[in-house]
């Protein structure tokens, strides 16, 4: 099966996970796709396959060449984001693409416009995957699924690439942040891994931010607004106050690149109690900190002034930028640097503005990159594929596992 039939099949089945729900996985139906997954591995000859209750599918192909090799282990995630529905996506194939603009949908006049997209030049002459301008795509992270697969069948195909052991893990709930919650890595066996979960062809990712998130309360004082003189405390406008003396520069609409953020999330409340839930970002652990302290300093300046503390910060790390755990057993990133000069293309090391289930993988003792898809435009209705590219990471994964004979 071509990686753009894959693929089509794998976007047409819903998958979205959701926040709201307790249950693991969050949605049952990302069993669909896991269940369809076990099949066509077992389909493809993988003997070693486990699927498991909290929605992890693990399979092993074994050495194919008697010599001490690392396991090098390859993830995507099944779930798609809940931004947009991923409900009856139907793809639409753009062969030979002209570089002009792309009516997604005329009746709602979705464009996929290279003046607002400019990107899409670049991809002139490949055949594209989009979306019909009402839902998702999903290539976050089917093309990954592709990808995956796709290398899973070439190995089959061409027996005379040697390689030692592979590990493949397909998981579920990694767009709210559940990713590898319930993943095992002993039952993974990777010595080190990569996520197929990144965009264009020619980027590769080791660094992402540390995170953490502040809920800041202020106690205030309800008393009916007629006789409320030299009573009221009204905690809203503490709470109001406390964040416009944050810095202005230090927002997510006002920075990138290695930048830092503190982005208020949500706020929540009446006279009495107010709430602001903030998330903290940096690629820098000690700028993090920094930033962190910023809010205490705040807090307790302003609870002097008021003489008393009615302002109270609880603060809470989320996950850790994995780049100094990838420095420390560089193998993987190595490898995987060497397998792009090998096939002549250039690669750029871009920091990631969040998280990803390879970081907190890494934390968990197996370091994992993340991996260009060739996709690009997550999460909405712009989202589009370039096969030729996810074609090229089929490549990119063969030369990484490739022992020399
Ligand atoms: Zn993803």
């Amino acid at each position: 099966m071509s990686l753009i039939e894959r693929f089509i099949r794998y976007v047409k089945i819903d998958t979205q996970s959701d926040a709201d729900s307790n249950s693991v996985p969050s949605t049952s139906k990302q069993f669909d796709l896991l269940n369809l997954l076990k099949q066509e591995l077992i389909d493809l000859g993988v003997k070693e396959i486990r699927l498991d209750a909290t929605g992890n599918l693990y399979a092993t192909i074994p050495a194919n060449i008697q010599k001490n090799s690392p396991s090098i282990g390859l993830m995507a995630h099944v779930d798609t984001a809940s931004e947009m529905s991923g409900k009856n996506v139907k793809p639409n194939v753009v062969k030979n693409y002209d570089g002009k603009v792309i009516p997604l949908n005329e009746q709602l006049q979705v464009y996929l416009d290279p003046k607002v997209f400019p990107s899409l030049k670049k991809h002139k002459g490949k055949t594209l995957v989009t979306t019909d301008g009402t839902t998702l795509l999903g290539a976050d992270d089917k093309a990954g699924i592709a990808i995956i697969m796709s290398f899973v069948e070439a190995l089959k195909d061409h027996p005379e690439i040697k390689h030692g052991p592979i590990q493949i893990g397909f998981t579920s709930d990694e767009e709210i942040g559940r990713g590898v919650v319930h993943f095992d890595p002993k039952l993974f066996k990777a010595d080190f891994a990569y996520t197929l979960d990144g965009g264009p062809i020619g980027e590769i990712n080791y660094e992402n931010f540390n995170a953490s998130s502040a809920v800041v309360t202020v106690q205030g004082k309800a008393i009916h607004p007629g006789s409320a003189k030299n009573q009221m405390i009204n905690s809203q406008t503490i709470a109001a106050a406390f964040h416009l003396a944050l810095p202005k520069d230090l927002k997510p609409e006002t920075t990138d690149g290695y930048e830092g953020f503190i982005h208020l999330t949500q706020s929540i409340g009446g006279v009495e109690k107010s709430e602001l839930r903030y998330i903290i970002r940096h690629h820098d652990i000690k700028e993090l900190k920094k930033q962190e302290k910023m809010m205490t300093d705040l807090m307790n300046a302003m609870n002097k002034n008021l003489k008393q503390k009615l302002i109270h910060i609880e603060i809470k790390p989320s996950y850790f930028n994995m780049a100094p755990e990838i420095k420390k057993k560089p193998e993987g990133l190595n490898r995987a640097l060497k397998a792009y000069q090998n096939l002549g293309v250039n690669v750029k090391a871009v920091p990631i503005r969040g998280g990803t289930d390879g970081a907190n993988l890494t934390y968990k003792g197996v370091p994992t990159p993340n991996l260009a898809t060739g996709g690009e435009n997550y999460h909405g209705k712009y989202e589009f594929l370039v096969v030729e590219d996810a074609e090229f990471m089929v490549k990119v994964l063969t030369e990484i596992v490739r022992i020399k004979v």
